[in-house]
């Protein structure tokens, strides 16, 4: 690990300049934020699992490990993960998905489930439509709100 870069708390987003510290007979202490007082990144001693079962649950902290504290050799990896994370619980909080949840459903009815897997890409092209709109929105307010603010600088 780099010593002289710096990091963020994944808790309260405040920098740090190490994530843990490694001594000799292959102990690591983790460190502790200054201004919230938890360990600064838990997700560098975790489990890529719980990373994911974070991520699909949208909570912040694993984002902001994903986007400030490690190197992402090719970003848009990150951004599909993302994409699927979203598209899961879109497709999860269908009302179909929670009415025949029983153990031989597939058996009876496979036909069902792959309905199910079609919902799944559709809620995929819900979720990179509503990205793309979003991302279209912002340019469009900061190519309107961007010239004004300038002015007043
Ligand atoms: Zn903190």
């Amino acid at each position: 690990m780099d010593e002289a870069s710096s990091y963020h708390c994944v808790e309260c987003g405040m920098l740090s300049q190490y994530l843990y510290k490694r001594f000799n007979a292959g102990i690591t202490k983790v460190s502790f934020c200054t201004e919230c007082g938890h360990i600064v990144d838990k997700y560098t001693l975790c489990d890529p699992v719980i990373m994911l079962l974070d991520a699909l649950l949208h909570k912040p902290q694993v984002y902001r490990h994903l986007l400030y504290n490690i190197n992402i050799p090719s970003p848009w990896k990150l951004f599909l993960i993302f994409f699927l994370c979203d598209a899961f619980m879109k497709w999860g909080s269908l009302p179909s998905n929670n009415t025949h949840r029983d153990e031989d459903a597939f058996e009876r009815n496979p036909v069902f489930y792959i309905a199910l897997e079609v919902d799944f890409y559709m809620m995929s092209c819900v979720a990179v439509s509503e990205w793309i709109c979003f991302i279209l929105i912002l340019l469009t307010l900061l190519k309107i709100i961007l010239p004004k603010l300038v002015r007043y600088i």
